[in-house]
């Protein structure tokens, strides 16, 4: 083997360092007192990284030089490459991340100005990915086509925040859990994530800022029910019955209506914010008035609150989007029922989140990547 070769190769094995912006400020603890320093050194730590948004661990002043190098040699503090960035300053900026392994996970960040999840909004929401690709096939999502690649490490899901951030000059005050992949399916990453974003030495984004939104995984929903965390749910529904997710929504064979709706009782015991129900109304699938009454039932049972979504058409997909006066038909059943049901029919600026709703193409020297917002 020639010597250039045989660089390229000890390259190509040499593991790539975990990322700075994966540890919580307990693993920081841990991992500093494993080097007889003290708790307040990471302190120093997270402040340096969170605070200051310094990019290399040199700039950790009053660190001792021979523990930067250390740091130095044991993480990383690279943010995640931006291969595009789409949109204007004044409308939705879509941002296409490479990961270390050449994959790519898509970022949206929504301004004030735009209407997001049935509400007028003066906030900057950061809508992130949690997976490559998804495993659930739902059948009107373009993520579910492409099938599922990976799990997003918690770095990996900070760094799309932090990097969203420092590329834009802005704060995001919100984060919603609707890109790429099914957040409850990467519990443990996600939970470290929330735990670093929420953290107060951390990012610092409020509980009740944050939404976590899933295609129904019952026992994970419980698991993240137990987690201290105010953070909100908003749960991919798409049928009122298992008739309806049946034909749309292959996680029902493995936790049915009736089981998910028991997990939802378990995060209501736990968490006081009200449950949202994501409602993509597909024409002839599940816009049936029969489903918004049966739907009712079950909202108020829970008292949550509903967000009806037309849909939008995806390539290679065959449903289509109701006319305009079935939708109304179905948000006042919802109504008269007393459940509080969004509908959003403008055009333009107005965003559709929920899974499957926010999506991507975009040619690359690798090819089409198609990517969806999803649960
Ligand atoms: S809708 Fe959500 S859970 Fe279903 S395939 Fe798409 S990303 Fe996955």
């Amino acid at each position: 083997m020639s010597e250039s070769a045989m660089k390229v190769d000890a390259h190509a094995v040499s593991p790539p360092l975990p990322s700075a912006y994966g540890m919580s400020l307990s693993d920081w603890e841990e991992w500093l007192s494993e080097r007889g320093q003290s708790k307040f050194r990471a302190k120093q730590v997270v402040e340096w990284i969170y605070r200051k948004r310094i990019a290399s661990f040199d700039e950790m002043l009053n660190i001792a030089v021979p523990l930067r190098e250390e740091l130095k040699k044991t993480f990383s503090m690279e943010l995640l490459p931006v291969s595009k960035i789409s949109g204007s300053e004044d409308t939705t900026r879509k941002f296409l991340f490479r990961l270390e392994d050449g994959r790519y996970v898509e970022t949206v960040m929504i301004p004030a100005s735009v209407s997001f999840v049935g509400e007028r909004s003066d906030r900057i929401t950061l809508c992130v990915s949690s997976q490559v690709g998804c495993a659930y096939g739902c059948k009107f999502c373009a993520s579910g086509l492409a099938g599922f690649t990976r799990n997003l490490t918690a770095g990996e899901i900070v760094s799309q925040v932090l990097t969203a951030e420092r590329e834009t000059g802005e704060r995001v005050s919100n984060l919603v859990f609707m890109g790429m992949g099914e957040p409850m399916a990467n519990l443990k990453q996600l939970t470290k994530a929330l735990e670093i974003l929420n953290g107060q030495w951390g990012v610092n984004i409020g509980a009740r800022r944050i939404t976590v939104s899933t295609s129904g995984l019952a026992p994970q929903i419980e698991k993240l029910a137990q987690v201290s965390m105010p953070v909100r749910l908003a749960i991919s529904l798409h049928g009122a019955t298992d008739e309806v997710r049946d034909r749309i929504m292959p996680i029902n064979a493995k936790y049915n209506i009736d089981r998910l709706f028991q997990s939802l009782a378990v995060w209501k015991e736990s968490k006081k914010q009200k449950i949202t129900f994501e409602y993509i109304l597909i024409d002839g699938i599940n816009d049936d008035l029969e489903q918004a009454r049966i739907l009712a039932k079950r909202t108020r049972a829970l008292r949550a609150k509903v967000n009806l979504i037309p849909y939008n058409t995806v390539e290679g997909l065959p449903w289509e989007r109701p006319s305009e006066a079935r939708m109304q038909a179905f948000q006042s059943v919802l109504r008269e029922a007393g459940i509080t049901a969004t509908l959003r029919i403008e055009k333009g600026h107005d965003i559709n989140a929920a899974c499957g709703q926010l999506r991507l193409k975009e040619e690359t020297s690798e090819g089409l990547i198609v990517s969806a917002a999803a649960s």
